[in-house]
Protein backbone atom coordinates (compact mmCIF):
# COMPACT_ATOMS: atom_id res chain seq x y z
CA UNK A 1 0.00 0.00 0.00
CA UNK A 2 1.12 3.45 -0.70
CA UNK A 3 1.64 5.92 1.98
CA UNK A 4 -1.89 7.55 3.54
CA UNK A 5 -2.85 11.47 3.91
CA UNK A 6 -2.66 13.69 6.58
CA UNK A 7 -3.38 12.68 10.17
CA UNK A 8 -7.05 13.95 11.23
CA UNK A 9 -6.89 13.77 14.27
CA UNK A 10 -4.70 17.13 14.76
CA UNK A 11 -6.93 19.33 12.06
CA UNK A 12 -8.42 22.06 13.80
CA UNK A 13 -12.09 22.61 12.53
CA UNK A 14 -13.54 25.70 11.21
CA UNK A 15 -16.65 26.20 13.12
CA UNK A 16 -18.17 27.65 9.70
CA UNK A 17 -20.79 24.69 9.06
CA UNK A 18 -19.59 24.93 5.36
CA UNK A 19 -16.07 24.21 6.34
CA UNK A 20 -16.96 21.70 8.63
CA UNK A 21 -15.75 18.86 6.72
CA UNK A 22 -12.69 20.44 5.43
CA UNK A 23 -9.76 17.77 5.56
CA UNK A 24 -12.23 14.98 6.04
CA UNK A 25 -12.77 12.44 3.83
CA UNK A 26 -16.06 10.82 3.69
CA UNK A 27 -17.12 7.18 1.99
CA UNK A 28 -21.31 5.60 1.35
CA UNK A 29 -21.69 2.82 0.43
CA UNK A 30 -25.14 0.53 0.24
CA UNK A 31 -25.34 -3.11 1.32
CA UNK A 32 -27.23 -6.41 1.91
CA UNK A 33 -30.80 -6.07 0.39
CA UNK A 34 -31.73 -3.09 -1.20
CA UNK A 35 -34.61 -0.87 -0.02
CA UNK A 36 -36.24 2.22 -1.93
CA UNK A 37 -34.55 5.16 -0.26
CA UNK A 38 -31.08 4.38 -0.53
CA UNK A 39 -30.82 6.69 -3.52
CA UNK A 40 -31.92 9.52 -1.88
CA UNK A 41 -29.89 8.56 1.40
CA UNK A 42 -26.47 8.30 -0.85
CA UNK A 43 -27.63 11.68 -2.32
CA UNK A 44 -27.86 13.47 0.70
CA UNK A 45 -24.83 11.78 1.71
CA UNK A 46 -22.70 13.12 -1.09
CA UNK A 47 -24.59 16.31 -1.07
CA UNK A 48 -24.28 17.81 2.67
CA UNK A 49 -21.15 16.21 2.05
CA UNK A 50 -19.59 18.01 -0.57
CA UNK A 51 -21.26 21.36 1.08
CA UNK A 52 -19.46 21.16 4.21
CA UNK A 53 -16.06 20.94 1.59
CA UNK A 54 -15.36 17.07 2.44
CA UNK A 55 -14.57 15.05 -0.12
CA UNK A 56 -17.10 12.01 -0.65
CA UNK A 57 -16.38 8.94 -2.33
CA UNK A 58 -18.81 5.96 -3.65
CA UNK A 59 -17.80 2.12 -2.89
CA UNK A 60 -19.65 0.35 -5.14
CA UNK A 61 -21.22 -2.98 -4.61
CA UNK A 62 -21.10 -3.07 -0.90
CA UNK A 63 -18.25 -4.31 0.94
CA UNK A 64 -17.14 -6.18 -1.62
CA UNK A 65 -16.44 -3.01 -3.49
CA UNK A 66 -13.91 -1.70 -0.13
CA UNK A 67 -12.33 -5.42 -0.29
CA UNK A 68 -11.96 -5.22 -4.19
CA UNK A 69 -10.84 -1.22 -3.91
CA UNK A 70 -9.35 0.54 -7.10
CA UNK A 71 -12.17 1.38 -9.23
CA UNK A 72 -14.75 0.51 -6.85
CA UNK A 73 -14.09 3.12 -4.89
CA UNK A 74 -15.05 6.65 -6.98
CA UNK A 75 -15.00 10.24 -6.55
CA UNK A 76 -18.31 11.25 -6.07
CA UNK A 77 -19.84 15.14 -7.22
CA UNK A 78 -22.58 16.92 -6.89
CA UNK A 79 -23.90 16.40 -10.61
CA UNK A 80 -23.11 12.30 -9.83
CA UNK A 81 -26.25 12.40 -7.57
CA UNK A 82 -28.37 13.76 -9.79
CA UNK A 83 -31.89 12.23 -11.46
CA UNK A 84 -31.58 9.49 -8.84
CA UNK A 85 -33.84 10.22 -6.26
CA UNK A 86 -37.14 8.58 -8.14
CA UNK A 87 -34.98 5.38 -9.00
CA UNK A 88 -35.18 1.78 -7.59
CA UNK A 89 -32.70 -0.20 -5.74
CA UNK A 90 -29.32 1.27 -5.64
CA UNK A 91 -27.60 2.99 -8.35
CA UNK A 92 -24.07 2.66 -6.68
CA UNK A 93 -24.36 -0.86 -6.21
CA UNK A 94 -25.44 -3.42 -3.24
CA UNK A 95 -23.96 -6.67 -2.56
CA UNK A 96 -23.27 -9.47 0.26
CA UNK A 97 -19.65 -9.94 0.26
CA UNK A 98 -17.96 -13.26 2.31
CA UNK A 99 -14.53 -11.49 2.83
CA UNK A 100 -15.97 -9.18 4.98
CA UNK A 101 -16.86 -11.45 7.53
CA UNK A 102 -13.45 -12.47 8.11
CA UNK A 103 -10.44 -10.28 9.85
CA UNK A 104 -8.78 -10.60 7.00
CA UNK A 105 -11.22 -8.89 4.64
CA UNK A 106 -11.47 -6.29 6.86
CA UNK A 107 -7.92 -5.85 6.73
CA UNK A 108 -7.88 -5.14 3.07
CA UNK A 109 -10.93 -3.05 3.43
CA UNK A 110 -8.95 -0.94 6.36
CA UNK A 111 -5.72 -0.72 3.90
CA UNK A 112 -8.02 0.41 0.76
CA UNK A 113 -9.64 3.39 2.93
CA UNK A 114 -6.45 4.08 4.42
CA UNK A 115 -4.70 4.49 1.06
CA UNK A 116 -7.56 7.08 -0.02
CA UNK A 117 -7.50 8.69 3.65
CA UNK A 118 -10.64 8.04 4.67
CA UNK A 119 -11.72 7.37 8.05
CA UNK A 120 -15.59 8.28 7.89
CA UNK A 121 -17.91 5.35 6.57
CA UNK A 122 -21.18 5.84 5.98
CA UNK A 123 -23.38 2.53 5.22
CA UNK A 124 -26.94 2.27 4.59
CA UNK A 125 -28.08 -1.51 4.96
CA UNK A 126 -29.64 -3.62 7.18
CA UNK A 127 -28.91 -5.50 10.62
CA UNK A 128 -26.28 -7.24 8.75
CA UNK A 129 -24.35 -4.73 7.20
CA UNK A 130 -24.50 -2.63 11.09
CA UNK A 131 -23.59 -4.88 12.43
CA UNK A 132 -20.25 -5.25 10.12
CA UNK A 133 -20.12 -1.67 10.13
CA UNK A 134 -19.45 -2.01 13.98
CA UNK A 135 -17.42 -4.70 14.02
CA UNK A 136 -15.08 -3.27 11.33
CA UNK A 137 -14.79 0.12 13.60
CA UNK A 138 -14.49 -1.85 16.75
CA UNK A 139 -10.96 -3.51 15.53
CA UNK A 140 -9.87 -0.28 13.39
CA UNK A 141 -6.73 0.47 15.45
CA UNK A 142 -5.59 -3.24 15.25
CA UNK A 143 -6.29 -3.11 12.01
CA UNK A 144 -4.12 -0.32 11.23
CA UNK A 145 -1.40 -1.67 13.65
CA UNK A 146 -1.31 -5.01 11.61
CA UNK A 147 -0.75 -2.85 8.42
CA UNK A 148 1.89 -0.72 9.69
CA UNK A 149 3.37 -4.25 10.65
CA UNK A 150 2.66 -5.17 6.77
CA UNK A 151 4.55 -2.16 5.43
CA UNK A 152 2.02 0.38 5.23
CA UNK A 153 3.13 3.82 5.61
CA UNK A 154 0.34 6.18 7.36
CA UNK A 155 0.10 8.49 9.91
CA UNK A 156 -3.61 8.12 10.53
CA UNK A 157 -2.71 5.64 13.28
CA UNK A 158 -4.21 8.10 16.23
CA UNK A 159 -7.41 8.06 13.92
CA UNK A 160 -11.02 6.27 14.41
CA UNK A 161 -12.80 5.15 11.87
CA UNK A 162 -16.06 7.27 12.34
CA UNK A 163 -19.23 4.95 11.26
CA UNK A 164 -22.34 6.44 10.28
CA UNK A 165 -25.52 3.85 9.80
CA UNK A 166 -28.28 4.87 7.85
CA UNK A 167 -31.02 1.53 8.43
CA UNK A 168 -32.00 0.72 4.58
CA UNK A 169 -33.98 -2.02 5.43
CA UNK A 170 -37.92 -2.81 4.39
CA UNK A 171 -38.26 -4.71 7.52
CA UNK A 172 -38.29 -2.19 9.97
CA UNK A 173 -36.57 -4.24 12.14
CA UNK A 174 -34.42 -1.58 14.04
CA UNK A 175 -34.72 -0.71 17.09
CA UNK A 176 -34.48 3.26 17.86
CA UNK A 177 -35.57 4.08 14.44
CA UNK A 178 -39.31 5.14 13.97
CA UNK A 179 -39.32 3.74 10.15
CA UNK A 180 -36.13 2.33 8.53
CA UNK A 181 -35.80 3.16 4.54
CA UNK A 182 -37.70 1.37 2.46
CA UNK A 183 -40.56 0.22 4.93
CA UNK A 184 -42.86 2.61 3.75
CA UNK A 185 -42.65 1.75 -0.27
CA UNK A 186 -43.13 -1.67 0.78
CA UNK A 187 -46.37 -1.17 2.52
CA UNK A 188 -47.42 0.62 -0.19
CA UNK A 189 -46.70 -1.48 -2.27
CA UNK A 190 -48.07 -4.32 -0.09
CA UNK A 191 -51.64 -2.54 -0.39
CA UNK A 192 -51.52 -2.44 -3.84
CA UNK A 193 -51.23 -5.83 -4.55
CA UNK A 194 -54.14 -6.82 -1.55
CA UNK A 195 -56.44 -3.97 -3.47
CA UNK A 196 -55.70 -6.20 -6.44
CA UNK A 197 -56.88 -9.43 -5.23
CA UNK A 198 -59.34 -8.30 -2.78
CA UNK A 199 -62.45 -8.30 -5.02
CA UNK A 200 -61.07 -11.69 -6.74
CA UNK A 201 -60.87 -13.36 -3.49
CA UNK A 202 -64.23 -12.09 -2.94
CA UNK A 203 -65.78 -12.46 -6.08
CA UNK A 204 -65.12 -16.34 -5.91
CA UNK A 205 -64.97 -17.21 -2.31
CA UNK A 206 -61.56 -17.66 -1.99
CA UNK A 207 -59.27 -17.38 0.74
CA UNK A 208 -55.69 -16.30 -0.16
CA UNK A 209 -52.81 -15.85 1.40
CA UNK A 210 -49.91 -13.72 1.37
CA UNK A 211 -46.57 -13.53 2.87
CA UNK A 212 -44.94 -10.73 3.14
CA UNK A 213 -41.13 -10.12 3.49
CA UNK A 214 -39.94 -8.92 7.59
CA UNK A 215 -37.29 -11.95 8.58
CA UNK A 216 -38.10 -12.13 12.44
CA UNK A 217 -39.94 -8.54 12.68
CA UNK A 218 -44.03 -8.97 11.60
CA UNK A 219 -44.12 -5.08 11.30
CA UNK A 220 -45.06 -5.19 7.19
CA UNK A 221 -47.42 -8.25 8.00
CA UNK A 222 -48.83 -6.49 11.44
CA UNK A 223 -49.60 -2.96 9.82
CA UNK A 224 -50.65 -4.26 6.42
CA UNK A 225 -53.17 -7.00 7.86
CA UNK A 226 -54.68 -4.07 10.13
CA UNK A 227 -54.77 -1.44 6.96
CA UNK A 228 -56.71 -4.39 4.66
CA UNK A 229 -58.80 -5.88 7.00
CA UNK A 230 -57.27 -9.46 7.24
CA UNK A 231 -58.60 -11.91 8.75
CA UNK A 232 -56.10 -13.93 10.40
CA UNK A 233 -52.04 -12.86 10.95
CA UNK A 234 -49.58 -14.77 11.46
CA UNK A 235 -46.56 -12.72 12.92
CA UNK A 236 -43.05 -14.27 14.48
CA UNK A 237 -42.97 -12.10 17.54
CA UNK A 238 -46.32 -13.78 18.21
CA UNK A 239 -46.90 -17.39 17.19
CA UNK A 240 -50.77 -18.42 17.42
CA UNK A 241 -51.79 -21.11 20.00
CA UNK A 242 -52.08 -25.00 19.77
CA UNK A 243 -54.91 -26.05 17.10
CA UNK A 244 -55.17 -22.45 15.31
CA UNK A 245 -55.68 -25.12 12.37
CA UNK A 246 -58.96 -26.06 13.80
CA UNK A 247 -60.27 -22.49 13.89
CA UNK A 248 -59.17 -21.69 10.03
CA UNK A 249 -60.71 -24.56 8.81
CA UNK A 250 -64.39 -23.48 9.84
CA UNK A 251 -66.76 -23.05 6.83
CA UNK A 252 -67.94 -19.37 7.54
CA UNK A 253 -64.42 -18.22 6.81
CA UNK A 254 -64.42 -17.45 3.18
CA UNK A 255 -63.26 -15.11 1.16
CA UNK A 256 -60.28 -13.91 3.58
CA UNK A 257 -56.85 -12.88 3.53
CA UNK A 258 -54.09 -14.39 5.84
CA UNK A 259 -50.88 -12.67 6.52
CA UNK A 260 -47.75 -14.19 7.05
CA UNK A 261 -44.35 -13.11 8.09
CA UNK A 262 -41.69 -15.64 7.56
P1 LIG B 1 -28.62 -6.84 5.54
O1 LIG B 1 -27.62 -5.76 5.80
O2 LIG B 1 -29.67 -6.43 4.55
O3 LIG B 1 -29.17 -7.42 6.84
P2 LIG B 1 -26.87 -9.19 5.26
O4 LIG B 1 -27.25 -9.77 6.59
O5 LIG B 1 -26.78 -10.14 4.12
O6 LIG B 1 -27.86 -8.03 4.77
O7 LIG B 1 -25.45 -8.45 5.44
C1 LIG B 1 -24.85 -7.79 4.35
C2 LIG B 1 -23.35 -7.95 4.43
O8 LIG B 1 -22.86 -7.37 5.65
C3 LIG B 1 -22.84 -9.38 4.44
O9 LIG B 1 -22.75 -9.93 3.14
C4 LIG B 1 -21.47 -9.20 5.06
O10 LIG B 1 -20.53 -8.75 4.11
C5 LIG B 1 -21.69 -8.08 6.07
N1 LIG B 1 -21.92 -8.66 7.41
C6 LIG B 1 -23.09 -9.14 7.92
N2 LIG B 1 -22.92 -9.60 9.18
C7 LIG B 1 -21.61 -9.41 9.46
C8 LIG B 1 -20.79 -9.66 10.62
N3 LIG B 1 -21.28 -10.22 11.73
N4 LIG B 1 -19.48 -9.30 10.57
C9 LIG B 1 -18.97 -8.74 9.45
N5 LIG B 1 -19.69 -8.47 8.35
C10 LIG B 1 -20.99 -8.79 8.33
Amino acid sequence: CPSATEDMSTTTLPIDPTKMGVGRSIAVLTSGGDAQGMNAAVRATVRVGLYTGAKVFFVHEGYQGLVDGGDHIKPATWESVSMMLQLGGTVIGSARCKDFRSRDGRMIAACNLVKLGITNLCVIGGDGSLTGANEFRTEWSGLLKDLVKAGLKTNLMSSHLNIVGMVGSIDNDFCGTDMTIGTDSALHRIIEVVDAITTTAQSHQRTFILEVMGRHCGYLALVTALACGADWVFIPEMPPDEGWENHLSIPQYTGQLYFLSP
